[in-house]
């Protein structure tokens, strides 16, 4: 047994709203009906951003600006990252989120964290977004293979969402936090969850546990 390991989402878990909805909604390139059909357990997120950012005109600047001013961290984030860090704690971020808002919020924040997020080309006609990391996967298995992964190298592993693709990877986690739709799919499913308000709680819950 070698302790504890965390993975966790990023888009309205690590941040109090998601950072592509609600960009989407913001500059009007999207509307909440056809953002509410995206959390659909059939959807594809990554193929959902895709085609809802095809044609984004949205520049570096502007994403960049957008993150600093509106996007908020879920209290006790930064804490819970450095937390990670001194104690050995293996922390990685799986995210159907892009590179372009992702890298100007940890730069906002000050904190260093192993990641895996689309990367996104600002184009003319909109904002072309890819996932090397994917490969043949879609991203709900990814976030899953991602717990295993650490499950199968010893770890326990503590996992953070709140869509209805992290589903998969909750369902294999040894600890659940959960926001929003994962909370009420985990309750229906018999997936056991405590509800994510803070990091905070992580912290204590991994010392406690140790
Ligand atoms: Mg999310």
């Amino acid at each position: 047994m070698k302790g504890w390991a965390a993975v966790s989402d990023f888009d309205g878990t690590i941040t109090l709203r998601d950072v592509g909805d609600h960009l989407l909604l913001h500059y009007g390139f999207s509307d909440k009906k056809t953002i509410e059909a995206s959390y659909s357990l059939k959807v594809r997120v990554e193929d959902f951003m895709k085609r809802a950012f095809s044609g984004a005109t949205l520049s570096e600047e502007v994403i960049a600006s957008f993150v600093r001013k509106k996007v908020r961290a879920r209290p006790g984030f930064r804490d819970f990252a450095l937390f990670c860090e001194a104690a050995g704690v293996p922390f990685e971020i799986a995210s159907g989120g892009v590179d372009l808002y992702a890298d100007p919020f940890f730069k906002k924040h000050g904190v260093k964290v192993r990641s895996f997020f689309g990367k996104a080309k600002v184009l003319r006609t909109g904002i072309r977004i890819s996932y090397p990391f994917l490969k043949s996967t879609d991203l709900s298995s990814f976030k899953a293979s991602r717990v295993s992964r650490l499950k199968n190298a010893g770890y326990r592993v503590v996992f953070f969402g709140d869509g209805p693709n992290d589903l998969k990877a909750a369902a294999l986690a040894d600890k659940v936090y959960a926001a929003g739709r994962l909370l009420k799919l985990c309750r229906e499913r018999g997936i056991e969850a405590s509800p994510l308000a803070s990091f905070t709680r992580a912290v204590n819950f991994i010392k406690r546990n140790s």
